[in-house]
């Protein structure tokens, strides 16, 4: 499943593609895609110009010129092509969006292009307006301990499972939650609301460094590689790098959580 630190770099990849262009055709080329676009929607995106791409956790906005925006999510396989109009379409392709050539300066400067969403399992979306509520950013340089310390106290929930609540904080998934509770030497199953003031201290440094981590890492990780590149996500029955104990693996709200059960403390 893409993370945050991939998010951020599809952003970073298609920005410069797209930003300042009209959009000239949206093509759904799938059932999930056509119903969360109905033909009305597509009617009224063209002739908007997509004026920024930003990103709100895991969600990815294209800002448009009349102030909405179009709101896409990997989910758990799904990514951006860009490529010349009238290339042959990649496998998995689920929504077309047709841009028109960059006026520059009286004179068109590129070809045309199709900003293209792939996904296998056609679980991504693409929706128009509808921005969903979540919490602040896990990456906000704004957030402070007690901030955190806020968000997460109101639950006896695992501080694990509180941790990928989109509503509480954005953008962390399972890896990089569980790096910064490795980080930060917290036991994933401690109730959210017996979170310390210290150990909020210690696991907002650890989400930061975690993400940092990962923004480093080019490429997006296939669960089942040889050498996880982690400290303990798909690490189970391998040694801890601070204490030499054997990484740990549980399942939290069906999914897994990998720990250090030497080094990770309730
Ligand atoms: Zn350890």
């Amino acid at each position: 499943m893409p993370e945050l630190p991939e998010v951020a770099d599809a952003v970073r990849r298609i920005r410069p593609r797209v930003r300042g262009r009209r959009i000239v055709a949206v093509e759904p080329l799938h059932a999930a895609t056509r119903r969360a676009l109905s033909l009305a929607a597509r009617r009224r995106l063209v002739g908007r110009t997509i004026t920024d791409v930003t990103r709100r956790g895991k969600y990815q906005l294209l800002v448009l010129d009349d102030g909405t925006q179009l709101v896409a999510h990997f989910r758990l396989d799904g990514d951006w092509v860009v490529q010349g109009s009238g290339a042959p379409l990649p496998t998995h392709a689920r929504l077309v969006i047709e841009l028109a050539p960059r006026a520059a300066a009286g004179r068109t400067s590129r070809g045309s292009n199709s900003l293209i969403l792939t996904d296998p399992r056609a679980l991504a979306t693409v929706t128009w307006d509808l921005i969903p509520d979540i919490g602040p950013e896990a990456d906000a340089a704004n957030l402070t301990p007690d901030a955190l310390l806020a968000r997460l106290a109101s639950t006896r929930t695992a501080i694990k499972l509180a941790l990928l609540d989109q509503r509480r904080l954005a953008g962390l998934g399972n890896i990089y939650a569980a790096e910064a509770l490795w980080r930060a030497g917290i036991d994933p199953r401690t109730p959210a609301k017996d979170l310390t003031r210290p150990q909020a201290t210690h696991l907002l440094r650890g989400i930061r460094a975690a993400l940092r981590d990962g923004e480093r890492r080019a490429g997006r990780y296939r669960t089942g590689t040889r050498t996880a590149p982690f400290k303990v996500y798909d690490r189970a029955g391998a040694t801890c790098t601070r204490c030499g104990t054997a990484i740990a693996a549980l399942t939290q709200g069906g999914r897994t959580t990998y720990w250090c059960p030497g080094c990770q403390r309730r």
